[in-house]
């Protein structure tokens, strides 16, 4: 009997009560980054069971990316480099063979609207605000969008769905201003602006844990008939009951802030901005 349970590879987690691993392995997911984040959370995602990922990325390795990006080898970054979503996508093979998952070697200003419909959940793991407001803007009302972003020891997990609050809500005027000075009039990207973050593994794995984290609970709970009790899958019975909301308390519409020299974690509402230029 032992040797049944211990041949599922999925096995302790759907001992987690109200676990429905279906809910996993049948969410589409586009991973838009494949650079620290993107490969924590590819890793994640094939950990859990997702069955299909979609990996974006124009851009190579290069050794620099070799301190936290847990699917890459120092070859990747031999000779100009590999392409990341490309190395992701073998990495990947090593932890989940049966997956499939896509390179796709674009930016993600190129991808078409209409792609964000195939997808229920797109993971942004970029490190510059133009690409995510643009990612965002793409996904809204289509698919939920889960984006991470780190600073040093810092991490932050913000999700949107449905009607929510999205990330151009709780954008100031300084971002957008620091956002436009990395292009020239034209639109053209200035090279010499685009700073290099300080970044450590340990903020990439536990932001990406939170973005992984949030997508279970999102997975599970849009898989879940009305008015069932998502601990034990029974029909909710007493208002007490009804009142549980563990699935509930995901940050749709919210952030989470890490700070990882502090170990102080808060979240916070974004209140949805009437004027948003993405729903207003
Ligand atoms: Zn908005």
């Amino acid at each position: 009997m032992s040797e049944i349970i211990d041949a599922d590879q999925w096995d302790r987690q759907k001992r987690i009560r109200g676990w429905d691993q279906s809910a996993i392995e049948n969410s589409r997911c586009l991973v838009v980054g494949a650079g620290a984040l993107g490969n924590e959370v590819v890793k994640n995602l094939l950990q859990l069971g997702v069955a299909e990922i979609v990996v974006v990325d124009y851009d190579r390795v290069v050794a620099a990316n070799l301190n936290r990006c847990v699917l890459f080898t120092p070859q990747d970054a031999l000779d100009g480099g590999q392409f990341k979503a490309r190395a992701v996508a073998r990495g990947a093979k090593g932890i989940n063979p049966t997956a499939r998952v896509a390179a796709v070697v674009k930016r993600a200003e190129e991808l078409p609207e209409g792609l964000f419909l195939n997808f229920d959940f797109c993971f942004s793991c970029l490190d510059n605000l133009g690409a995510r407001l643009h990612l965002n803007a793409h996904c809204y009302g289509k698919c939920a969008l889960i984006d991470g972003g780190t600073f040093g020891f810092n991490g932050k997990v913000q999700v949107v769905k449905g009607g929510s609050a999205c990330l151009e809500c709780g954008v100031s005027r300084r971002d957008y201003a620091a956002m436009w000075g990395r292009y020239s009039c034209t639109g053209e990207k200035l090279e010499f602006l685009d700073p290099k973050f300080p970044a450590i593994a340990t903020a990439t794995s536990f932001t990406a844990a939170v973005q992984a984290n949030e997508f279970v609970k999102i997975a599970m709970k849009s898989n879940l008939p009305e008015e069932m009790n998502p601990l034990n899958g029974r029909p909710l019975s007493s208002r007490k009951e009804r009142k549980f909301e563990a699935l509930e308390d995901n940050l749709v519409g919210k952030y989470l802030f890490f700070n990882g020299l502090t170990n102080s974690a808060s979240v916070f509402e974004v209140p949805k901005r009437p004027k948003c230029p993405v729903h207003g």
